[in-house]
């Protein structure tokens, strides 16, 4: 089985940070990742606020940036799914290329789209349902759209989809967006938007592609039929710690729960990014988490040589 110093689990920014650190720092290094470098930041078009681009990056071009970066430094990579996690004197994790194992893991494997689970979601995703704005956004051109969910993505979701749609739809459950000033004074002041309170979609209906929802009015209980071509869910995100939830200590929301070092309760065994509690699930927080987790795991080998 080959052994290594540090395996980092995930190739988004915390996990590309965290390789780039180990292996600068001499460590034999491998980073495992299921699907392509970047995470969840490929889906932006425009990154603008990542420090060092006052003019914007795409997500694509920055991850391939830090993947490129790191990999100079010595960072091997390997594209695998991991299914479990053996924790011992050498921590093992199970993958599909086959068992490996590491004095010390960084589990920086990121979170994917919550669904809303209702009737036509799974039917007609990729005809007219979609969790990703920036990357199908331009096929609604000149149609009416609806985007569900208050916080940041949902708002920053309909700014971007006001640019081709013609009217943009925003279904929140309450009467209040959860989305910063800055977004909800530009998504009120956006012409094309209109927003739908206290209301969830209950439906996706149509019969090649989606041409209406059902919304509920939570209030009154009244359903309306929304006629819409595309439908954007932007209701958060879930930690993709299923296969380390029955070793690590996760809170209700499924994070994995670290002290300040970003440890968990397993010694040599760390969390960062949007896996890990309490993240503010930005580029630049995931970035300073590989560093934070890694110096933490280079201080934990040096106790054990
Ligand atoms: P979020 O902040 O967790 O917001 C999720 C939204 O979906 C909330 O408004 C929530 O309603 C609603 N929701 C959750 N489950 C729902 C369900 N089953 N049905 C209907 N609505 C549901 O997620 P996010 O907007 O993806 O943001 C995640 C993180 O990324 C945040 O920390 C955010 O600040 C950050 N972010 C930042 C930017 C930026 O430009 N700076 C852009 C995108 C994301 P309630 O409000 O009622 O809970």
């Amino acid at each position: 089985m080959t052994s290594y110093d540090i395996i980092v689990i995930g190739g988004g920014p915390a996990g590309l940070t965290a390789g780039l650190y180990a292996s600068r720092g001499g460590l034999k290094s491998l980073l495992v990742e299921r699907g392509a470098f970047g995470g969840q930041m490929i889906n932006a078009r425009a990154v603008e606020n990542y420090p060092g681009f006052p003019n914007g990056i795409a997500g694509i071009d920055l991850g391939s940036l830090m993947q490129e970066q790191a990999s100079k430094h010595g960072l091997q990579t390997l594209f695998a799914e991991v299914s479990q996690l053996v924790p011992g004197p050498r921590h093992r994790i199970v993958t599909t290329e086959g068992t490996l194992e590491a004095r010390a893991i960084v589990i920086a494997a990121g979170s994917q789209y919550r669904q809303l689970n209702v009737p036509g979601e799974v039917q007609f995703t990729g005809r007219g349902v979609s969790y990703c704005a920036a990357c199908d956004g331009f096929f609604f051109r000149d149609q009416d759209v609806a985007v569900v969910g208050g916080g940041d993505t949902a708002v920053s979701d309909a700014l971007e989809l006001s640019h081709y749609a013609s009217r943009v739809y925003l279904i929140h459950r309450r009467d209040q967006l959860r989305a910063g000033q800055v977004l909800v004074r530009r998504a009120t002041a956006e012409p094309k938007m209109e927003f739908i309170w206290n209301s969830v979609v209950e439906e996706v209906n149509g019969d090649q592609m989606v041409n209406a929802l059902k919304v509920r009015n939570v209030k009154t209980d009244k359903v309306n039929t929304l006629k819409v071509s595309g439908v954007f869910v932007a209701v958060g995100v879930v930690p993709n710690s299923q296969p380390f939830a029955d070793v690590l200590k996760t809170d209700d929301a499924g994070s994995i729960i670290v002290d300040q070092e970003l440890a968990t309760l397993v010694p040599g065994i760390y969390a960062a990014g949007d896996i890990r509690q309490n993240s503010p699930r930005q580029i630049a927080s995931a970035v300073g988490d590989g560093v934070a987790a890694t110096m933490s795991a280079l201080r934990y080998l040096l106790t054990r040589p």
